[in-house]
């Protein structure tokens, strides 16, 4: 990182983020101050042989120069996190990796790399690992160099030197647009916008602002957008000069989008990109087993757009594309026992995740609850004509029975419990789909162990269960 050689640059917050932060920081010539309030995490730093210093203290501020902080921690809603209060008391500008990354990236040298290469940015409120994941694999595919990070994979500020050609594909989720005090990536996708995370953004404009940050004027040179909500219309329309303009290429899944612009779209299985009125390519999505259901088909959509934006062809992005295997945790079937289909979708942790995921299979045994969010999930009974019975688990469990009324369920508690009950009772042509709709924290560290955990239990199933 350049810029704050022999300054002091508080960094809160000691996860891969964070110590890739200090690391970066330490390699340009700076003096980072770390502090996590916990002490595994701070064990962790110190191990790696960095000093931590309480940042509860006012002697640890002296000459802090600008405060770097790591995703989860909240700056302004609900309420400031009382480091970072500190910081805005002290007037000390606060920051993230993401911001420091394109701030350090603008100068020459960044890193001692000696080739800056396109940064490809992926936000919105859903498909955003996927659609990067896809992106980077079709650029690896076609055999451009390539690195993925972020929300994804690992820190920004841990990338290696580039190579020539190469291209940089990061997930930025709210939690990073939000603070990213410099924000300018080449391409920026936008996939879709559904409520989540509202406390953290105070409210729906909040979280829409957070993201749009991505899109700012003189932002990026070309912008790909989900059309199918009201706030993708209005980003689209703000960055473009028009409807031809090619600067912005907008994206749905269900829509015909055959106007003047640049469109690509998903219908009934087919992937359709328009350019000026006329159809430039189209390819079969139904056959690619990594990418199922009306949701996977938008996130295709992005990828492809982001990567014909990068100039390639489309005869190489369709072969790319047939050979993704999708993200584990991700309308993902791990097993299938007895004409039953056994389905992780652990990451569903909102409603709009969950509902898609409804929509995916018929005859659904389906696995919800956990840490509810803002809002409830009635949003989901629109969704419930293909579930048979729901087995509720968690924090969540009784708020959820009461909001899908007259759908059959039972109160499980225990994904043990959820997993046994369903398995018994499933029957040949069902599918078995854990899709939480709702936040794994209230039992696990996060949704990858909540997936794991349900799986374990599925391949420990006897075999006359299911
Ligand atoms: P993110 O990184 O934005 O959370 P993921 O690709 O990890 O996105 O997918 C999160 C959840 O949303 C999963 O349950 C997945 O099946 C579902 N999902 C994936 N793509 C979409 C989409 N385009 N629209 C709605 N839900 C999606």
């Amino acid at each position: 990182v350049q810029g704050y050689d022999g300054r002091k640059v508080a960094v809160l917050g000691l996860g891969r983020s964070g110590l890739a932060t200090a690391r970066a920081l330490q390699a340009g010539g700076a003096e980072p101050v770390l502090w996590d309030d916990s002490p595994e995490a701070r064990a962790r730093a110190e191990a790696e042989g960095f000093a931590c210093t309480d940042l509860g203290r006012d002697a640890a501020w002296q000459g802090v120069v600008l405060l770097v902080t790591s995703p989860g921690i909240p700056h302004l809603y609900p309420a400031p996190n009382r480091h970072i209060a500190r910081a805005m008391a002290l007037g000390v500008p606060v920051d993230n990796d993401i911001g420091l990354f394109f701030r350090s990236w603008a100068v020459a040298d960044w890193q001692d790399f000696d080739l800056v290469p396109k940064v490809v940015a992926v936000t919105g409120s859903n498909g955003k690992s996927t659609t990067t994941a896809l992106i980077h694999h079709i650029l690896q595919v076609i055999g451009r160099p390539t690195q993925m990070a972020g929300n994804i994979g690992r820190g920004v500020l841990d990338l290696d030197p580039a190579t020539d050609g190469e291209v940089v594909v990061l997930e930025l989720s709210s939690y990073q647009t939000d603070l990213a005090r410099a924000l300018t990536p080449d391409v920026a996708v936008f996939t879709n916008l559904s409520p989540d995370h509202l406390g953290r953004h105070g409210g729906m404009g909040g979280y829409f602002a957070a993201k749009r940050r991505l899109f700012a004027e003189g932002g990026p040179d070309r912008a790909v957008i989900g059309v199918d909500e009201p706030e993708g219309v209005y980003l689209a329309n703000q960055m473009a000069e028009g409807p031809a303009d090619d600067r912005v290429i907008r994206i749905s899944a269900g829509q015909k989008l055959e106007g003047e612009g640049w469109t690509v779209f998903a219908r009934k299985g087919f992937l359709a990109e328009w350019r000026k009125g006329k159809q430039v390519a189209a390819i079969d999505l139904r056959a690619i087993q990594g990418l199922p259901g009306a949701h996977n088909h938008q996130n295709a959509c992005a990828a492809y757009a982001a990567c014909r934006s990068l100039g390639l062809p489309p005869r190489l992005i369709e072969q790319a594309l047939t050979s993704f295997a999708g993200l584990p945790h991700r309308s993902q079937t791990i097993a299938s026992r007895g004409g039953v289909r056994f389905v992780n979708d652990s990451k569903a942790t909102n409603v709009d995740s969950a509902a898609k995921a409804l929509q995916a299979f018929p005859r659904i045994r389906w696995i919800a609850g956990g840490l509810g969010k803002e809002g409830g999930i009635g949003g989901l009974v629109p969704f419930l004509g293909s579930v048979t019975k729901a087995y509720l688990i968690g924090h969540s469990a009784r708020d959820f029975a009461l909001e899908i009324g007259t759908t059959p369920h039972e109160i499980c508690e225990t994904m043990e419990a959820a997993v046994t009950r369903a398995a018994t009772e499933a029957e040949p042509g069902d599918t078995v789909l854990l899709a939480p709709a709702a936040a794994s924290f209230d039992q696990y560290p996060d949704f990858e162990k909540r997936g794991e955990h349900f799986a374990a239990l599925v391949a420990a199933l006897p075999d006359h269960a299911g």
